[in-house]
């Protein structure tokens, strides 16, 4: 079986690990901080802080928030559980907003409308790390007062105009999860537009405590500052982190290797009408995280699935939309509230895409996309 999904982990990492577990195991060692200087110039950022996840980051940002019950954040349903949970967890009104098709991203427009003066937070996320329209969601954010938290977990290395992807929202959350580019296992990233909510985040992801700078010799004493919680990776895991962060280039353009591959052979099969491929705006420069598909029906979409397991190609699907799964519903909503989102959600299924992809193994999946609509490539 090819699997969907496997973390490219050479000896650079191991030996990393092992130096690591020499030395200072708990957050905030020197692998964190190399770690955390490869995220930034990588990228391109003006600053960061490590996590414990990427669903920790988002659980910061909406802490720094300052979400009161009953404050309302747009985001879409079309994403991952923990965009939703950070918010929820402060008291927040989830308000679930459509996707633009082409993208599968937070459509703009369908935000604006959403918008009333209980507004705190717009939450857009980067479907297949093909960044969201960040300059319209600002322009909407401007108009009434909201913060931006971008669910970047999926575009670490992507660019919007030319900028790192999460340098112009309030926060940006990104992943080093094992399904992501660049993993640690479990583990996460926070980028801020304010000094001053870094300096908040570092005092709460140290367990309300100055600590932080107490191992920079910035006091000579750490006590407690605020409410905090525990949101630091161990250094084992940086040092995991920091290799692939050096391995940078490597593992992105091996992606995008297997990226390019079936976005061009699938280009005939699309221009047949027999399904779509990914839409990259003019704006965007995507890191190649995932290749995805829409089929012409759900009913085609599964079929297409199971075929390619008989095949041995692990294929997968996601998201189930948030508004019509059972936390969704439980909080109002009608799988009818966003027909695009259920829609297109149905119809999508994500090929394999790793770094160290084989070519004969590119190949036979391609081939065997073709093969279920009774056709032969030509690569
Ligand atoms: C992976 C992912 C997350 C969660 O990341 P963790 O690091 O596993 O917490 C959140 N949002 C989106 C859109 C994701 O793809």
């Amino acid at each position: 079986m090819i699997p969907f999904c496997r973390p490219s982990i050479t000896e650079l990492e191991k030996e990393y690990m092992a130096e690591a577990a020499q030395g200072k195991l708990c957050g905030d060692g020197p692998f964190t901080a190399r770690a955390t200087s490869l995220l930034i110039e990588k990228q391109g950022l003006n600053n960061a802080l490590l996590t414990s996840s990427c669903t920790h980051a988002l659980e910061l940002a909406a802490l720094l928030c300052d979400i009161k019950p009953g404050d309302e954040v747009i985001l879409p349903s079309f994403t991952f559980s923990s965009t939703a949970n950070a918010f929820l967890l402060r008291g927040a009104k989830l308000v679930f907003c459509e996707i633009d098709p082409r993208t599968m991203n937070m459509d703009p427009a369908a935000a604006e409308a959403l918008v009333t003066d209980r507004t705190t937070v717009l939450a857009p996320i980067d479907y297949a790390g093909v960044p969201c329209d960040i300059d319209a969601f600002n322009a909407i954010a401007k108009k009434c007062n909201a913060k931006i938290v971008q669910d970047a977990a999926q575009s670490v290395g992507s660019k919007y105009k030319g900028r790192a992807c999460g340098i112009d929202a309030d926060f940006a959350c990104y992943s080093f999860h094992e399904t992501k580019n660049y993993v640690m296992g479990e583990g996460g990233a926070i980028t801020f537009k304010s000094e001053a909510d870094l300096h908040q985040a570092e005092i709460i992801r140290e367990k309300g405590t100055d600590r932080s700078k107490f191992y920079r010799g910035e006091v000579d004493k750490y006590s407690w500052q605020r409410s905090g919680s525990s949101f630091l990776p161990s250094d084992i895991l940086a040092a995991l982190l920091c290799a692939q962060l050096e391995r940078f280039d490597e593992i992105m353009n091996d992606r995008m290797h297997v990226w390019n591959t079936y976005q061009t052979s699938f280009k005939a099969l699309e221009d047949e009408g027999l399904l779509v491929r990914p839409f990259i705006p003019d704006y965007a420069e995507h890191n190649a995280h995932c290749y995805y598909l829409i089929l012409g029906s759900l009913q085609e979409r599964n079929d297409l699935l199971d075929y390619l397991r008989t095949k041995g190609v692990g294929a997968v699907f996601h998201y189930i939309p948030l508004h019509s799964a059972p936390a969704g519903v439980a909080q109002g909503y009608k799988k009818e509230d966003l027909p695009l989102t259920e829609e297109y959600s149905g119809r999508l299924i994500r090929l394999p895409l790793f770094s160290n992809m084989s070519e004969a193994d590119l190949s036979h999946i391609v081939n065997s996309v073709y093969s279920f609509f009774g056709k032969v490539a030509i690569l």
